[in-house]
């Protein structure tokens, strides 16, 4: 813009500059013309003088001259050829110096009109190139004026807030969304402070915000809150700029603000969701394990309790799970009362934790006194009356143990053990159970180093028909290739279990399963039984994992029968009968594992629809010497066939067993006595052997 002004005045100079050169041109043409002009006149009048002064003086010089008569008359015809010839001559150099006038003038009329063609060529030019200039400018004027309004437009209708204050603090402009947002119009803003905006804050202080700001030249992205004019409170998110005016020195400050209300919000939903347990409103696990370090940080004494309800499942099973929940939060409520020292956490289901700052053992007696008898009092749930029973572990920093983990393995054991000993019980930590606490933590390594290094492997247990014992299927086993780690496998399907890693161990065993039936069982001879955990069967991941590699590996379901425990059944019963539904509508066979070791409630095998039932090796222990025994596993066999359900009697260990099982019409056995569980290459040697055995 400066710069168009600027060759806009300088061309207007260089054309008034021109004009005065015409100008002068023209007043030195003007002068010659006139002396041009008068030129005749003075010819005549040279004339006039000259003929005058002949006719007056000549005849009066020639009477003088000349007084003879007769050459007097003769001298009067040569003065008459005299005076012609002095007139010729006369007018000749007369006319001839005008001549010479009109020439010279002619030559400077052209060459003063040569110039003036330059000149006006150059006014052309010049009047062209000012008309482009002025074009430019125009257009320049025109797209300056579009992007101040498109400025003003995101200026005014951006989401942020801008304020310009000065330094010393007085609002100097504010833009449309100031309006919106504060409630305020633009005149009653400006010329105010910029604290009317700001809320009250004791750390925040005007004028170190200025020096600051001056300092650095600008703030970058700091929350502060505003008041709106009704009142109202918003968080914002500033940037602040120090700027200098365009047309003077003063300096003054942009701030760009955002209003990040909710985002804030919905974090702190985020924040509680993460940390607070849903349904009571108390800490969560996550909260619980940071708070336990930061105690142990501190290194302050404290106890550390378990809750644990006994049988609390009956409650979800008979009024359901809401009169469960609505339970928990009560009960929740009431241990948060009686707390005095002490914090209460949710870690999962019907489990709580309690941290109490004391190491003063009559102190945690009476806490645990307190909590008995809370939870011996009469409840109403859905208005009946509901008296719950809760087991108790309690470990103490710094005795028992001094990192989480021991901490957490100790009240874990404590728990354990009071739960053995029967319901409502309650046990401390006892250092004897240190062994057994340091054993679930190497079980616990262990199981992560090997799913870590993927070092599983599947050993076979062949399945027999007692009378002719022929091969009719096989039980997948898992075992793992690392040096001893002096861990069974029961013992690692337990730890990992309770840890969760199960899912990962069982996805594994699945596809290296499937991929063994597509490799080995070419016709319908044999089935493969694969054990699921209960963590794995209530995983939202199982059924699309095994649909996934029933497709990947293109075998025939019928041919994998997946075993499950009463253990299952007993914890999540709807859940686990609704798996075993769909996966029997996918075509899997579905047995019923180690029958007899827990409720052996007969009622499953006719709500369930078993395909096979495995009698626990515990019952097989005894069929030979104990009477009892021998009765059950009798009537299981014959309860069994009448349902259509196939039995294998499992751990067969000696020859009078399998004999005994043969007479009371057991079908299938498992066990040492025919075959311990083998790796990939024996079972794949065995299976040729069976089938060569069956062609012969
Ligand atoms: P289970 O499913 O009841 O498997 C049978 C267990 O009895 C196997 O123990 C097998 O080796 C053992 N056994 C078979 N015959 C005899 C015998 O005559 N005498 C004795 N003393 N034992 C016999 P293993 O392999 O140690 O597995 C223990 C349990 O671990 C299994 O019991 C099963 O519940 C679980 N398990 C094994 N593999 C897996 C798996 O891949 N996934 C899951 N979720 N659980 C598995
Ligand atoms: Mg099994
Ligand atoms: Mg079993």
């Amino acid at each position: 813009m400066k710069k168009h002004t600027l060759i806009f005045f300088f061309e207007m100079e260089r054309a008034v500059e021109n004009k005065k050169i015409i100008d002068d041109n023209k007043t030195l043409l003007d002068q010659p013309t006139t002396g041009i002009q008068n030129n005749p006149w003075r010819t005549i009048f040279i004339y006039l003088v000259f003929g005058f002064a002949w006719i007056l003086f000549s005849d009066r010089i020639l009477e003088v001259l000349i007084p003879d008569h007769q050459q007097y008359q003769n001298f009067q015809t040569y003065k008459g050829w005299i005076y012609v010839l002095f007139t010729a001559g006369l007018l000749y150099v007369l006319i001839r110096m005008d001549n010479r006038k009109i020439f010279t003038l002619n030559y400077r009329l052209t060459e003063k009109n040569q110039d003036l063609v330059v000149f006006s060529e150059e006014m052309i030019a010049i009047e062209e190139e000012l008309q482009n200039k002025i074009e430019a400018l125009n257009h320049s004027m025109a797209s300056l004026e579009k992007h101040k309004t498109y400025i003003e437009g995101i200026y005014n209708n951006s989401s942020t807030v801008i304020v310009i204050w000065n330094l010393d603090g007085i609002i100097l402009e504010v833009n449309d969304h100031y309006t919106t947002l504060l409630g305020y119009e633009k005149e009653e803003a400006v010329g105010k402070s910029v604290d009317m905006l700001l809320a009250s804050d004791e750390h925040f202080s005007l004028e170190e915000h200025v020096t600051d700001l001056v300092t650095k030249g600008y703030l970058k992205n700091y929350e502060h809150l505003i008041v709106t004019k009704s009142g109202a409170v918003a968080t914002m998110l500033w940037n602040d700029k120090v700027m200098n005016a365009p047309d003077s020195d003063e300096t003054y400050v942009v701030s760009f603000g955002i209003d990040i209300t909710l985002e804030r919000e919905k974090e702190k939903q985020i924040i509680e969701l993460a940390y607070k347990d849903r349904l009571t409103g108390l800490k969560n696990k996550v909260v619980f394990e940071q708070e336990l370090n930061e105690l142990i940080d501190r290194n302050q004494c404290f106890a550390l309790y378990y809750i644990d309800f006994d049988n609390f499942k009956n409650l979800n099973d008979v009024l359901g799970h809401d009169y469960g929940d609505q339970f928990l939060l009560e009960y929740s409520k009431a241990v948060d009362e009686i707390l005095d020292q002490g914090h209460l956490y949710r870690w999962s289901g019907d489990e709580f934790f309690i941290t109490e700052l004391t190491d003063d053992e009559s102190h945690i007696r009476e806490t645990i006194d307190q909590l008995m008898k809370l939870t011996k009092r009469k409840w109403h749930v859905s208005k009946m009356e509901y008296y719950p029973s809760i087991s108790l572990g309690i470990t103490r920093y710094p005795s028992d143990g001094i990192t989480v983990t021991e901490l957490l393995k100790n009240v874990e054991m404590a728990l354990y053990k009071s739960k053995e000993a029967g319901k409502g019980q309650c046990r401390f930590f006892d250092t004897s159970y240190k062994e057994e606490v340091a054993r679930l933590i190497h079980i616990e390594s262990s199981i992560s180093r090997i799913i870590q290094n993927q070092a599983f492997e599947l050993y076979y247990q062949p399945i027999f028909q007692l009378d002719n014992l022929e091969i009719t299927g096989l039980e997948a086993l898992l075992r793992w290739n690392m040096p001893d780690l002096g861990i069974n496998t029961g013992e690692f399907i337990d730890v990992a279990e309770r840890t969760g890693q199960i899912v990962e161990v069982d996805r594994w065993v699945i596809d290296e399963a499937f991929r063994f039936v597509k490799d080995h069982f070419t016709d319908d001879k044999f089935h493969l039984s694969i054990n699921l955990s209960t963590k794995s069967l209530i995983s939202s991941t199982l059924l699309p994992t095994i649909e996934e590699k029933l497709q990947a590996y293109g075998i025939s379901s019928h041919l994998v029968e997946f075993e499950i425990t009463e253990h299952s059944l007993i914890d999540n019963f709807d859940q686990t009968l609704s798996v075993i539904r769909s996966l029997k509508d996918l075509g899997f066979n579905i047995a019923l594992d180690d029958f007899g070791t827990r409720f052996s409630s007969l009622n499953y095998l006719s709500k369930i629809p078993f395909d096979t039932l495995k009698v626990d090796k515990s019952y097989i222990d005894h069929v030979t010497t104990d009477g009892k025994d021998r009765l059950i596993v009798e009537q299981i066999i014959q309860l069994s066939e009448r349902l259509g359900i196939k039995t294998i009697a499992e751990g067969v260990e000696y020859p009078e067993q399998r004999k005994a099982l043969e007479l009371m019409k057991c079908s299938y056995g498992q066990g040492y006595l025919m075959s311990r569980p083998i790796n990939k290459t024996q079972i794949c040697d065995l299976l040729k052997a069976e089938r060569t055995k069956g062609e012969n």
